[in-house]
C-alpha cells in the first residue's frame, strides 16, 4: 500500500486483526446462501473474510485511489462485485432481496446510510455494522433517555438493535479518537405494515430541533397551522407541550397516519 494516502475526509479507520475480522463475520450470521452488501470497502480486510463466508458480495468504495490495491487483493475472487462510487448517490441496487449489510462504516455517513437503508424499498433483512461507541449506545437507548435520538427511533422501525462487541480504538489504522463496537439490527415485522418513508419523515420532524415542541416541529416540517398540531396531539392523548424525544416508535407510527389525513 505505498502509494496509498489515508483520506480523513472519507471516514478512513481499516480493520487488520483477522481474528476480529472473522468475529464481525459470525456477528453477521452470514451463510453461503447470503448476498451481502458492503458499504466502504478500504483495502478488502472485511471483503476477504465475507467472500469466503457469502454466496456474493456486492461492495462499495467512494475512493479511486484504492482501485490499484483493490485490483490485486481481490484478483481471482469471482464472488465479489467491486463498485467505486458513492453508495448514498447509487443509481440502482446491485443485491437482490433478501440479503444482508455488513461494513465497517465510515463514520461521517452513519446516519444517512442508516436512514437510507431503513427508507429502502429493497431493505435487508439484516444490518451488521461497526459505528462509534456512542452511537451504538445511541441506537440501542430507550425513548426519553438523554441517548434517544432520531435514529433511534428509526432503527426500531426497521428491527431490533444489539451490540455484539466493543472494539477499542487501536484496532483501527490510522487510530480514531473514540471506540467503536459493532451492532446486529435484525430486520423485524413489528412495523411491517406502516409506510416507512412516511414514518421516517415524521422523527426527522419530532427531533428536528430539540428545544421545540412537537407543535412547533411539526409547523416547521408539514406547513400545518398550529391548531391543526395540537388537534393531531390531542388525539394522540399527548399534552400540548410534549417534545419529540419522548416518543416511541410506536406513536410515531400514529402521528404520521393522522398527519396524512
Ligand atoms: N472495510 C474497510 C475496513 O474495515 O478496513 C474500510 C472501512 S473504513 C471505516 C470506510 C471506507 O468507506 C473507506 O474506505 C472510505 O473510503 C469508504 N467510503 C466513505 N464514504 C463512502 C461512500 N459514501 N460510499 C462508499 N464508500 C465510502
Amino acid at each position: 500500500m505505498s502509494e496509498f494516502r489515508f483520506n480523513k475526509a472519507y471516514g478512513q479507520n481499516f480493520l487488520k486483526d483477522e481474528a476480529l475480522l472473522r468475529s464481525i463475520v459470525d456477528d453477521s450470521g452470514v451463510t453461503e446462501e447470503d448476498e451481502v452488501l458492503e458499504i466502504g470497502t478500504g483495502a478488502a480486510a472485511l471483503t476477504l473474510p465475507l467472500a469466503a463466508r457469502a454466496k456474493r458480495v456486492v461492495t462499495y468504495e467512494i475512493d479511486e485511489s484504492l482501485r490499484e490495491i483493490l485490483n490485486v487483493k481481490l484478483f481471482g475472487v469471482e464472488n465479489v462485485e467491486l463498485v467505486f462510487g458513492d453508495w448514498l448517490k447509487r443509481n440502482e441496487d446491485r443485491v437482490r432481496a433478501p440479503y444482508k449489510v455488513v461494513a465497517n462504516l465510515p463514520y461521517y455517513v452513519t446516519t444517512p446510510i442508516l436512514f437510507d437503508l431503513i427508507e429502502s424499498a429493497n431493505p435487508p433483512e439484516s444490518i451488521t455494522i461497526m459505528v462509534q461507541k456512542e452511537v451504538a449506545e445511541r441506537l440501542t437507548a430507550r425513548a426519553g433517555s438523554p441517548e434517544y435520538g432520531a435514529v433511534t427511533a428509526a432503527v426500531r422501525l426497521y428491527g431490533e438493535a444489539r451490540i455484539c462487541r466493543i472494539v477499542p480504538a487501536e484496532y483501527f489504522t490510522p487510530r480514531p479518537k473514540v471506540d467503536s463496537a459493532v451492532i446486529r439490527i435484525d430486520r423485524t415485522d413489528t412495523f411491517a405494515n406502516a409506510d416507512a418513508r412516511a414514518v421516517s419523515r415524521a422523527i426527522r420532524a419530532g427531533f428536528a430541533m430539540r428545544r421545540k415542541t412537537l407543535v412547533n416541529n411539526l409547523v416547521a416540517a408539514y406547513g400545518v397551522g398550529k391548531d391543526e398540531a395540537k388537534r393531531v396531539l390531542a388525539v394522540m392523548g399527548l399534552p400540548e407541550t410534549a417534545r419529540g424525544e419522548t416518543l416511541t416508535t410506536e406513536a410515531y407510527v400514529v402521528l404520521a397516519e393522522l398527519l396524512r389525513k
